[in-house]
């Protein structure tokens, strides 16, 4: 495509731009091999944790085992100050190598949360080890070769809903310790990308309150709650029909009343309602909204609305993905340039990593895992008993290791090259302003 670094490529995504520029020239290439040493002399370490993480799955804000055998070793790595059950939640921690040097503070955000009944099949073991081992490799790198700056690593449970980045970014967790970039890499099935972006969410449940009446004998004395949500069901159901493409409505009835014959006096269900940005979310949600108030125009019920989680897309900052991509692929990865990577790699997957993305320069590169029969027949990704079993073996550590060199090669080329933070920051600085504007733009059809 043309030069266009202000060209839109969809009128709905008028944040994502056409990246034009050719590869990142990276001054530090001499790092990459020394970086590479680190990982490989600390990837036995990281074997032992991915699987003490993986052989015991813990539920989100319930990660004691993962916190502790995280936070033990990283408090016995020379120079980093460990602060276990962070910000008053138990699970969190902030480890933090300072060079007492002044220089930018890269971050990482280790995930190890897994999901109930099917244990990590998400692979949070291999993002937990990814980010421990590009903070400590960061850190030898820094000390060894006289780098300014600071690494900060923050153990953020709960990303399979409870939002701990988000409880942390709220707590003040990245601002205290001036946080410039966030980065890390989530396991999947999908080709190794750096530019991977998910979507937002909002979570709600929904309550009606009726009136019991005997449903034979007076039910003109009732207010059906059940039927103010079939209505407001079928209302969204039509919807449906009318929305963009990357708008999701889901929904479950969770009470759907006591008895047939008596009339429903509650009635009560679960809503999750997706899109790619967070100003697509809200506008959706108001005509969402106008489903539910139907219900209770219809029936006299009233409505209850209880706000749950949300969270926001990822916006992957370009400059970074460049920089990740030159890396990964001197690595013998395989990553298509800017342009393509963000068109193919969309998600309608969320994680909170998306409110780091509007809080600071973020990338969440994918990192693809084996996940195949013998036959090398495609088997489950992510959230599938299978990606459990991909997600615990020797091949898939070994690309996580290669993933976290990359990662650790974007955090010294940031620490290292200010120029490349300054467009990190002017590229940031640019989307929080177009997001704004197109927040403005998106309104709800009436
Ligand atoms: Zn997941
Ligand atoms: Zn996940």
């Amino acid at each position: 495509m043309a030069d266009a670094s202000s060209v839109r490529i969809d009128g709905d995504n008028p944040y994502i731009l056409i990246d034009s520029n050719a590869e990142a020239m990276s001054a530090n290439k001499d790092f990459l091999e020394a970086i590479g040493n680190e990982i490989d002399s600390l990837s036995a370490d990281m074997r032992t944790i991915s699987l003490e993480i993986h052989d015991h799955p813990e539920l989100q804000f319930k990660e004691f085992h993962a916190h502790k055998v995280l936070t033990e070793y990283l408090s016995k790595q020379a120079g980093w100050v460990v602060t276990p059950s962070a910000y008053n939640i138990a699970t969190a921690f902030v480890a933090v190598y300072d060079s007492r040097k002044k220089g930018p503070v890269v971050s990482y955000n280790a995930e190890y949360d897994a999901l109930k009944g099917i244990g990590h099949a998400c692979g949070h073991n291999l993002i937990a080890i990814m980010s421990t081992v590009g903070a400590l490799a960061t850190a030898r790198i820094m000390e060894k070769m006289s780098i300014g700056g600071k690494v900060v690593l923050f153990g953020t449970p709960a990303e399979e809903g409870g939002g701990g980045k988000i409880k942390l970014l709220n707590a003040g967790a990245y601002k205290d310790n001036n946080v410039d970039i966030s980065l890390i890499s989530h396991p999947g099935i999908s080709p190794d990308a750096a530019l991977v972006r998910t979507a937002a969410y909002t979570a709600f449940k929904v309550e009606y309150f009726g009136r019991a009446a005997h449903a034979a004998a007076r039910p003109w004395d009732g207010i059906n709650a059940l039927d103010a949500l079939i209505t407001a069901y079928n209302a969204i159901s039509v919807l449906r029909q009318q929305t963009q493409p990357g708008d999701i409505i889901q929904g479950m009835i969770t009470d759907g009343g006591v008895r047939p014959n008596i009339i429903h006096a509650h009635a009560a269900g679960s809503f999750v309602v997706r899109s790619s940005s967070r100003a697509r979310v809200e506008a959706l949600m108001q005509r969402v909204h106008a489903c539910f108030e139907a219900g209770a125009t219809a029936t006299g019920a009233t409505l209850k609305i209880i706000p749950g989680g949300s969270y926001d897309d990822l916006i992957p900052n370009r400059a970074l993905g460049r920089s990740y991509r030159h890396f990964f692929n001197r690595l013998g990865g395989n990553i298509v340039k800017g342009d393509v990577d963000i068109l193919e790699s969309p998600t309608m997957a969320s994680s909170d990593q998306g409110n780091i993305s509007y809080a600071m320069p973020s990338i969440q590169p994918s990192c693809w895992i084996r996940s195949e029969d013998e036959e090398g027949k495609q088997l489950g990704g992510p959230h599938t008993p299978d990606f459990e079993k991909a997600a615990r073996s020797e091949e898939a550590h070994g690309l996580a290791m290669r993933v976290a060199k990359a990662l650790t090669a974007t955090a010294v080329d940031v620490l290292t090259r200010p120029e490349l933070l300054a467009e990190a920051k002017k590229e940031f600085d640019e989307m929080k302003r177009m997001n704004e504007m197109s927040r403005a733009d998106i309104k709800p059809t009436k």
